[in-house]
């Protein structure tokens, strides 16, 4: 970080601050939260945690979870009045306001200044402190690698460990990813020095299902996946009935995209989910084909080069017929595409 030193200096007193992140945060948006404002309690400062939404039942073993403020949930002018009384808003794990959703205008109007930790591609913020990284592995590698910097690696207890490793865990893929190098798995090793208990964080991630949420997975899989081997690209769509039929809960479709991608020879998958007044995209690829550049272009999106979401103001089926339309478009890139 270039003002490294200013960071370090505006930490070196007591701060009121407030850590934000994107909509329908994940094990990385939340688990760097969390973490960073373990770390920073422990420099003695008052911090809060904003999330835009709610989110999984999967994540609420996160330290510190309960303390959490959520708009829609919690009072919106608790929400106003913390982030207006804030020395310094720190923005984790997404680029550009509007990922805050209905939370954005809150966080838009205020004139503070801005620690961004990221790493996702072409932020929109301008901060005043900077952390970004496209090639770190998730936001948690930053956080860690952060506080490192600032020559407090001896803070990371291993309730921040865990939630870091939450982060690292599932934006890896659990180590699957391109972006899973040496660091990474350095940084893994040194969480798990310090206690971090590896198996436990992953089975209160992956093994936390509700019956329900298995038997919506396997109507997914067996009734609902498309696949276009002509193109490469398999796909789900699901609309809000069947949604309703199977009582989904907040990230109980997660992930789901991923079992397309698994299908030998796929370059591109999509979920098309059909939410109350848009449609959420949620899409991954292998290789060079950038899905950050295909939910920028036509999704009003972005992301990473193979983790990228959007959304769709159109319909469910026209939206389905948008997307077959651009996957023919697209066919001789897919093709060409190496796995
Ligand atoms: P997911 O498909 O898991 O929701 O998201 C994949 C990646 O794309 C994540 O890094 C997420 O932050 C990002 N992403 C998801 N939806 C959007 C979106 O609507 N806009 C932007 N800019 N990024 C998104
Ligand atoms: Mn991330």
């Amino acid at each position: 970080m270039e003002n490294l030193k200013q960071l370090k200096e505006f930490l070196s007193k007591p701060k009121n601050i407030v850590i934000t992140t994107h909509h329908k945060p994940d094990a990385d948006a939340l688990g760097s939260s969390l973490g960073l404002s373990g770390y920073l309690k422990k420099l003695g400062h008052t911090v809060k945690v904003i999330s835009p939404s709610d989110y999984p039942r999967f994540l609420f073993w996160l330290p510190d979870n309960e303390s959490v403020l959520c708009f829609g949930k919690h009072d919106i002018n608790e929400i106003k009045k913390t982030v207006e009384n804030a020395d310094l808003i720190c923005c984790l794990d997404f680029g550009c306001y509007p990922r805050l959703e209905q939370m954005a205008s809150i966080f838009e109007q205020v004139n503070k200044p801005v620690l961004l930790i990221d790493h996702h591609i072409n932020p929109a913020i301008e901060p005043t402190y900077n952390y970004h990284d496209v090639k770190a592995a998730a936001t948690a590698q930053l956080i860690y690698e952060l506080i490192v910097e600032l020559g407090d690696k001896d803070k990371i207890d291993t309730a921040i460990g865990e939630a870091l490793y939450a982060g690292i865990l599932t934006d890896t893929g659990s180590f699957k990813h391109p972006s899973t190098t040496k660091k990474v798995h350095q940084i893994a090793g040194e969480l798990i020095d310090i206690g971090v208990n590896t198996s436990k964080v992953h089975n209160r991630i992956y093994d936390n299902n509700s019956e329900e949420r298995l038997r919506f997975l396997g109507y997914m899989l067996s009734n609902k996946l498309k696949v276009l081997p002509e193109y490469r690209v398999a796909y789900f769509t699901v609309s809000a009935e069947e949604l309703k039929k199977f009582n989904s809960q907040t990230g109980d479709t997660e992930g789901v995209v991923n079992y397309a991608l698994s299908i030998e020879g796929m370059v591109m998958s999509a979920i098309m989910i059909e939410r109350n007044d848009s449609v959420k995209l949620s899409f991954r690829s292998i290789g060079d084909f950038s899905v950050n550049d295909f939910a920028r272009d036509y999704f009003n999106g972005g992301g990473h080069k193979n983790a990228a979401g959007g959304t769709s103001a159109i319909p469910l089926t026209q939206t389905e017929a948008k997307f077959l339309e651009l996957v023919q478009k697209h066919q001789h890139q897919l093709l060409q595409t190496k796995n």
